[in-house]
Order: C-alpha cells, then structure tokens, then sequence
C-alpha cells in the first residue's frame, strides 16, 4: 500500500546538510509510489524548496517562523507537531543528528508512538519496511519494524545514499506555525569550531589521540585534513588532555561518524572510541605499537611514528591534489 511520508530537512550555515537528502532517498525506498512530503524551519526555509524537491520531495511545507531559525525543543516541537497533525503521514523520518536526537524522543512520546532510532538502512517491500541500526555500540547490527500505528525513525547521517539530484520539482505549502509559551530562547550562539568542514558529515576524517602529545600537534593533522578537505577528529583521550576541544571527541560519547576515509593518528583503538567511527568505509590507523587493538579493524596499517608519517602522506597527497 502506498505510504505518506514525512520527512524532516535541517538546513545549516544557508544550506541544507546531507543528511536531508539522505532521509529523502530512505523515504524514496519506503513510499511505495505514495507521497513524499518534507518540512523545513526558519526565516530561510523557502529557499530550500527547489532542492528538496529535486532529491525526491513531492511538498515541501515551509515553517518560515523566526523563533525557529534557532533550534529550541520547545518551539521544534510544538512546529513539528503542528505539520505532523496537518499531514498525518504513515511514516516519518527525522535525521539522527543533535537537533533530532533531542526532537524525535519528545515527538514520539507525545504521539505514543514508538521510535526506531539511529538507523543506517532500511528495506521496503510493500508493507514490510525493516530498519537496520547497530547496538552495543556497533559491535552488532538489530533488524526492527513497526508493528503498529505511524512508522516513526532517525537516520543516522552518511550511510544512506542519498541519490542523484534530478529536475523533479515540488509544490510549496506554506506553512506558518503557532509558537507559543516558549520556556528557552537562545539568546547567542557560541561556535567553538570556525568554518571547515562539518565533521558528523565530512567524507574524510584525520582524528588524533594521546598519541598526538599537545594541542601544536594536532597541526600536522589538520594540514592533512584541509589538502583532503575533510574534517579534524579526536579521541576522548586527546579531549581529557585538553590538545583539543570536545567539540571534536569521536566515539561513544562524542560524534558518531562514517566518511569515506577515517585516520587514526595516536589513537590505542578503545572500544568506546570505535562505537564512533568502526562502520567508516576505509580505516588508516597510524600507531606506533604495533600490537594497538585500532589495527584490529583497520583496513591499512602503518606502524610508526605519526610526527613522521602524517607530513610524508600529506606531501604526497598534496602532489596528486593540489
Ligand atoms: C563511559 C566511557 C565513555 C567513553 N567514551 C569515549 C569516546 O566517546 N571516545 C573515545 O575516544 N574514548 C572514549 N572513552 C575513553 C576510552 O576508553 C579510551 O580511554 C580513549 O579512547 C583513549 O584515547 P587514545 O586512544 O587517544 O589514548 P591511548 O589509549 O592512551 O592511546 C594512545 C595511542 O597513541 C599511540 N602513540 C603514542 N605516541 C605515538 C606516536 N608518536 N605516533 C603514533 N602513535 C603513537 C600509542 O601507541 C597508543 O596506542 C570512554 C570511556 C568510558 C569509560
């Protein structure tokens, strides 16, 4: 039976992040022929409409509210809810990233609904629609369904593939929502990380560890990282050793992320810091005891000294790519 989806987009920075598409192209496997809506929030949301519409959206509804152009859970939630009441989809899908991870918990009680979180794929047939998601921080992978009423889940950023943009577009549906009694305003953003690149998001990671000795020695890898445009990481030693900020902690209490390519640079290879980063495509550990348990899951191994072999990669790849 064809479905209606919901899907929220999240925009950052005056662009929509990755992760919007890729729950677009999850709503694309499950819809069966049926309707895809999106929503999106803030002053700008109508600038994203066109996008959202070429990765896959049939509507996009527009909360164009100035209270959401920062994200509150008060003021998302009471917007969310109000679209969710006007489409009433069958399935609804929220990215799993900071904003969603605290939204989707509050949408799902208040709709008692159940909610399956953090997934990494999802398989449709017909009414059959079975989600992937890891457990016991990612050491093994749980198969989970819906039995029952709205078939409510996050998507995990960068393991869905998002598809190719196409010309299809999709009809606006403004959409101003009532926001009221907040009980939080924020009153200034403080962003400890300046520009680069997104690292929940980043299809190259260079991540540090102890390892890395100082917050100057972080340098080497942040010079690797900007010649492979991808972002800084960190191990939660690195961070409780003050190199560098928790900002950049990767792991099971920090980011959870899978590019492309991840370094480990002076990282032991603790399973709380592989619940982090293990399901990236291509793992280079860099270590100088060979018998460091990171080898254990990494695809290439470089036994030595990372002072040494982080400038050798970095010039080299500077040759082929800059
Ligand atoms: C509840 C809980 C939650 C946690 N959450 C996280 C988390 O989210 N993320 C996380 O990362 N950790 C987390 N930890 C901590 C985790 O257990 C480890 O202590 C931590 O990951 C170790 O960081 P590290 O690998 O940088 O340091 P170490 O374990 O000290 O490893 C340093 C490595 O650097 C190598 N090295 C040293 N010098 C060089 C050099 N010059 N060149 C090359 N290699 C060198 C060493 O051989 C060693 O393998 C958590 C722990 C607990 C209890």
């Amino acid at each position: 039976m064809s479905k209606k989806v919901l899907v929220v987009a999240e925009a950052r920075d005056g662009h929509l992040r990755n992760v919007s598409f890729e729950a677009l192209a999850a709503a694309k496997r499950v819809a069966d022929g049926g309707e895809i809506n999106a929503v999106v929030f803030g002053s700008q949301a109508a600038n994203y409409v066109d996008t959202l519409g070429h990765y896959g959206a049939n509507k996009v509804y527009v909360a164009a509210n100035a209270e959401l152009d920062v994200y509150t859970t008060d003021a998302y939630f009471q917007a969310l809810r109000q679209v969710v009441d006007a489409v009433k989809p069958d399935t609804l899908f929220i990215p799993h990233t900071a904003i969603g991870k605290d939204l989707a918990p509050r949408l799902a009680a208040r709709l008692n609904t159940g909610l399956i979180s953090d997934i990494i794929d999802v398989e449709a047939n017909g009414d059959d629609i079975v989600f992937t998601r890891p457990i016991y921080a990612g050491k093994a992978f749980e198969k989970k369904k819906a039995t029952d009423g709205l078939v409510f889940a996050t998507i995990r950023p960068n393991n869905i593939p998002a598809g190719e943009p196409t010309d299809s577009s999709a009809e606006k549906v403004d959409f101003t929502v009532e926001i009221k009694d907040l009980r939080t305003i924020v009153k200034d953003v403080v962003r400890k990380t300046a520009g680069g690149v997104d690292l929940s998001e980043a299809k190259v990671v260079v991540s540090g560890g102890r390892g890395v000795k100082s917050a100057d020695g972080f340098k080497p890898l942040q010079e690797l990282a900007e010649v492979l445009g991808g972002a800084v990481g960190a191990s939660r030693g690195a961070c409780d050793a003050e190199y560098c900020d928790y900002s950049l902690q990767i792991g099971q209490t920090g980011k959870v992320v899978t590019p492309d390519l991840y370094i480990a640079a002076g990282i032991s290879g603790a399973i709380q810091h592989l619940a982090g980063m293990s399901s990236s495509k291509v793992i280079v550990a860099i270590n100088k005891d060979p018998e460091a348990p990171i080898f254990q899951i990494a695809d290439y191994g470089i036994v030595g000294d990372l002072f040494e072999v982080i400038p050798l990669l970095t010039e080299e790849f500077k040759k082929v790519l800059v």
